[in-house]
């Protein structure tokens, strides 16, 4: 993709929470600035700071992507490996999301875990990963019960982020771990459509692989696997 070509979808999508932002925060300030009693509105601040809170979260990815992509162009992206219990990252990134699930109407996340998940691993890179996945289970779901499973294998560790939402057609599966490729069309959700291809670098970063199984309206299953040293 040309640099210009770049330049106008970021910004595009980084403009469209920034104006939500502005205008939540100005009815905010509306709000505590003219009410006697802040009490009263109590309720009503709280669920716009909740949706503030919200757009900051999503500017702070959209702005982390760009700077990994960066990274990756410029070959400073770079993984620093220790060992590391991938059960206990998956409990860390479940309990991260754990509020944002209950507030997209989903039932708790269920996590499976067998065997020992031990390895050398990048922690913050590999949490990116699954974080990544979950938020888009969250995103594409329909609010079906979302499953994370992870095993042991002989040399490896095999994770599996399993959702019953829209599912991907199979040309889509081609191409959703590519730049820029969406298969969903940017005024159903927003997002770059960088968090999968910068998911696949830092797989491929550990001699591991990432693919999907899905089928449409059905759901999918992320599947990645790492060796364990
Ligand atoms: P983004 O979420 O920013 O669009 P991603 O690289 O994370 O970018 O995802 C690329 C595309 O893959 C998404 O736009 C969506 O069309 C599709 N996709 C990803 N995860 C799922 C899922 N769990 N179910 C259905 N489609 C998905």
């Amino acid at each position: 993709m040309i640099r210009d070509e770049f330049l106008s979808i970021a910004s595009h999508e980084l403009r469209t929470p920034m104006t939500t932002l502005k205008l939540q925060s100005q009815i905010l300030k509306k709000k505590i600035s003219k009410s006697d009693d802040l009490n009263a509105h109590r309720v009503k601040m709280e669920l716009i700071m909740n949706q503030i809170i919200e757009q900051v979260t999503s500017l702070n990815r959209l702005v982390e992507d760009m700077l990994d992509i960066a990274r990756l162009r410029s070959g400073n992206f770079k993984i620093e490996v220790a060992e590391i219990n991938l059960a206990d990252l998956i409990h860390e990134s479940v309990i991260n999301l754990a509020e944002q699930v209950t507030l997209a109407g989903y039932p708790p996340l269920i996590i499976e875990i067998t065997g020992n998940l031990k390895g050398r691993w990048d922690k913050m890179r590999i949490g990116q990963v699954i974080t990544n996945i979950l938020m888009n289970a969250i995103r594409y779901g329909k609010q079906k019960t979302i499953i994370i499973k992870a095993e042991e294998l002989s040399v490896s560790v095999k994770n599996s982020i399993i959702d019953q939402g829209i599912g991907i057609s199979e040309e889509d599966i081609e191409r959703i771990f590519e730049k820029f490729e969406r298969a969903t069309s940017s005024n159903q959700s927003n997002g770059l459509g960088l968090g999968l291809f910068i998911s696949k670098q830092i797989i491929n970063a550990h001699k591991g692989k990432i693919w999907v199984e899905s089928k449409l309206n059905e759901g999918s299953i992320f599947c990645f696997e790492i060796p364990k040293n």
